[in-house]
């Protein structure tokens, strides 16, 4: 089966998911995507920038700017050089520092316009000389901007027309021949419009192709539904988190958080008004929850977890029961409900002291056994399960030769 590209109607709330959609996609994300973008485009075009970086060091070495001083009027060029070596040299140290993406670009902004806008007038004032040969340079000054310096073509074009201002300004200081003057700025005219067209498309193709994978990357963890991590990312994050408990020697609280009675709300009140409500229900979850490692996910159907870091029994029930005022707040009606007017939450917590010897799982039967609990209490309600009931369980706990091998582990 051939399947369509996925439309993105309907899509839950997603920066990037609003920025595709939009008609005519921004040159310019909002400030934190943007920053995003431009890390990622730098790492990507690492290797670009090192290499013209180490071109551009080489050619002035070697050839380019030899030419320049050992033209006619050498002695006056020698600041010129100095400035265009120096600017070089600090563009190739930051293309290979450790420190190249917090701290090439800032630099790139204001030494390459500088830098290029130097070349540019010292090639009119040599050219104007008899030098002629050295305007075959022209392209790479247009070029190398708009591809292979890690700026976004807004930046790149900025650059180039600077470096075509100070060609014009030098072409009429040094009096450059007017047939030269015309057909080299007629190529350097043409020559901008045609890369700056074609930098302009390839960056909209890279924005668009950075938005789409971040897109793929959010739904890989998100439920579609509620917009909450899903149940993957849950599985994954349990364990990790798990280990840094181990080793900081820090409690977890395990919220499993299950609405009441809602199979009879989804026959009362429809399938879809049941999708609407869940959605409420996760915002209102999530809005609980902010800290940094903590996590909320859609456990399954009606039913979300919460892991809390480095939350004791108190902080945890106090947690627990902020969430369940905080659904019952919504006042989405229920009137097939024997634990209220309003659709509630029931949720089991665990609290335990993370050890090497155990696995998470054991944890997640614990918060299940409080939810139990809270279930046959009569619900909308919050029960917690701590250390002391986490020694009698038995699941989750290794062979001792599993545990004495993990206990090594964690000493390394
Ligand atoms: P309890 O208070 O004991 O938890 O009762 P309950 O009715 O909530 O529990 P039960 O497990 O019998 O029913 C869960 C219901 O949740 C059944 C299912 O239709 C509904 N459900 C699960 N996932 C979704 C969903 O994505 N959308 C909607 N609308 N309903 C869902
Ligand atoms: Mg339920
Ligand atoms: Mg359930």
């Amino acid at each position: 089966m051939v399947l369509s590209p996925p439309t993105l109607e309907g899509l839950p709330d997603s920066p990037y998911a609003a920025e595709l959609r939009k008609a005519r996609p921004s040159a310019r994300f909002a400030a934190a995507m943007e920053a995003e973008y431009v890390r990622g485009f730098l790492r990507d075009n690492r290797t670009l920038v090192r290499l013209s970086c180490t071109l551009a060091v080489l050619l002035l070495a070697l050839r380019g700017f030899e030419v320049l001083i050992g033209g006619s009027s050498g002695e006056s060029s020698r600041p010129a050089f100095l400035g265009v070596a120096g600017t070089s040299l600090i563009l190739l140290w930051l293309a290979w520092s450790r420190g190249y993406e917090r701290r090439y670009l800032p630099w790139a902004h204001v030494l390459i316009p500088v830098r290029n806008s130097i070349v540019a007038a010292q090639l009119v004032r040599v050219a104007a000389h008899g030098q002629l040969d050295v305007l075959t340079l022209l392209p790479l000054i247009l070029l190398g901007p708009f591809y292979f310096m890690g700026l976004q073509y807004r930046t790149a074009l900025l650059v180039v027309s600077l470096s075509g201002a100070s060609m014009l300004a030098s072409a009429v200081v040094f009096q450059l021949p007017p047939t030269i003057a015309f057909h080299s700025g007629a190529f350097a005219l043409i020559a901008i419009v045609a890369f700056a067209v074609t930098a302009q498309q390839i960056e909209k193709r890279s924005r668009r192709a950075f938005l789409e994978s971040r897109l793929v990357a959010e739904l890989a963890q998100h439920d579609v539904l509620t917009w909450t991590k899903n149940r993957r990312m849950f599985d994954e994050y349990l364990p990790r988190l798990w280990r840094q408990a181990a080793e900081d020697d820090r409690s977890l609280a395990i919220l499993l958080v299950d609405v009441d009675h809602f199979k009879p709300y989804n026959d009362r009140y429809g399938h879809q008004a049941g999708d609407a409500a869940l959605r409420k229900v996760a915002q209102a979850i999530q809005a609980c929850v902010r800290r940094p490692l903590d996590l909320v996910a859609r456990y399954g159907g009606e039913e979300f977890t919460a892991i809390l870091y480095d939350t004791d029994g108190p902080r945890a029930s106090s947690s627990a029961e902020h969430i369940r005022k905080c659904v019952e707040a919504l006042s989405i009606e229920h009137r097939g409900s024997r634990a209220g007017p309003v659709l509630t939450v029931s949720i089991g917590v665990a609290v335990v002291v993370p050890d090497a010897g155990r696995s998470p799982g054991g944890a997640l039967q614990l918060a299940d056994e409080a939810l139990y609990r809270a279930k046959s209490k009569g619900r909308n309600r919050v029960e917690i399960m701590d250390e002391a009931e986490y020694r009698l369980l038995v699941t989750g706990v290794f062979p001792q030769e599993v545990a004495d091998k993990l206990k090594k582990g964690t000493k390394h």
